[in-house]
C-alpha cells in the first residue's frame, strides 16, 4: 500500500459579495469579500477545514486586507466593512 501523495493541502477560495470599502490604495470602493479555507483532502476530497478566514479584494488595484472574524457576522448582515473591521493589510497598491 501506497501513503505518498494520498493527503494534500490545498487553499480555496470563495467570492461571497461585493461589499462597501474605500480602498487604501486606490480610493475605489469596487471590494469583494471572499472566504480563505485551507482544506486537508484525502484522494483530492475535502476532509477538514484547518482554517477559515475572511478577505476583501479591491477589483481596481489588486490590494487585499484581512478581516477580523469577530466582525465577520456584521460585515456579511451590513455588506460593509470599516477600517476597523481590517485586521491587516495583505498588500496594498
Ligand atoms: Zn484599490
Amino acid at each position: 500500500m501506497i501513503f505518498i501523495g494520498i493527503f494534500g493541502i490545498k487553499n480555496s477560495e470563495e467570492k461571497i459579495r461585493d461589499v462597501d470599502f474605500e480602498c487604501t490604495g486606490c480610493l475605489s470602493e469596487k471590494v469583494e469579500l471572499y472566504a480563505i479555507r485551507k482544506v486537508l483532502e484525502l484522494f483530492f476530497i475535502p476532509i477538514i477545514t484547518l482554517r477559515k478566514s475572511h478577505i476583501i479584494a479591491c477589483r481596481s488595484c489588486k490590494s487585499s486586507y484581512q478581516l477580523k472574524e469577530n466582525k465577520m457576522e456584521e460585515v456579511l448582515l451590513k455588506g460593509k466593512v470599516r477600517y476597523d473591521d481590517v485586521e491587516k493589510i495583505l498588500k496594498e497598491f
